[in-house]
């Protein structure tokens, strides 16, 4: 796995593919999905968020709307990342990559590209973007 942290190229690499490719960008509208509404005061963030647990298993999670380049470069590597997961193991990467992103202890080796956040930390105003679906699928998870 390439290491992200002090190295802004592959950082800007991976974000910006993420930002001009998302993945999972298309609402599924089923009935076994679970919805919800995700938006922030400070950005233009306004993101739907589309979730799909079957037995304990994530089995698809997809997104649509207005979203800055972190929130949507973010949103997308989640929506991969945590796909076919249990809901455990989710929980457990959520946490960990909401704790690089405030500064705190975190395993980097559970994050793989989600890594290309660890120097949002230190702009305050960037991390609500960055953590914005990640907690709002972890708002999910919990119920
Ligand atoms: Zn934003």
């Amino acid at each position: 796995m390439p290491t992200f942290k002090d190295n802004p190229a592959l950082i800007r690499e991976v974000i910006m593919d993420h930002y001009e490719y998302p993945r999972n960008k298309k609402l599924k509208n089923d009935p076994s999905y679970t919805k919800v509404n995700l938006d922030s005061e400070s950005c233009i963030d306004n993101i739907d968020l589309e979730v799909k647990v079957e037995d304990g298993i994530i089995k698809d999670i997809c997104f649509d709307g207005v979203a800055c380049t972190i929130s949507t470069a973010s949103t997308s590597i989640m929506s991969e990342l945590l796909k076919d997961k249990s809901v455990e193991e989710a929980k457990v990467i959520i946490d960990n990559y909401i704790a690089m992103l405030h500064g705190e202890e975190y395993d980097e080796e559970l994050l793989e590209e989600a890594n290309a956040f660890v120097n949002t930390s230190k702009q305050a105003n960037r991390i609500k973007c960055a953590t914005l679906s990640w907690i709002g699928l972890k708002d999910i998870l919990n119920k």
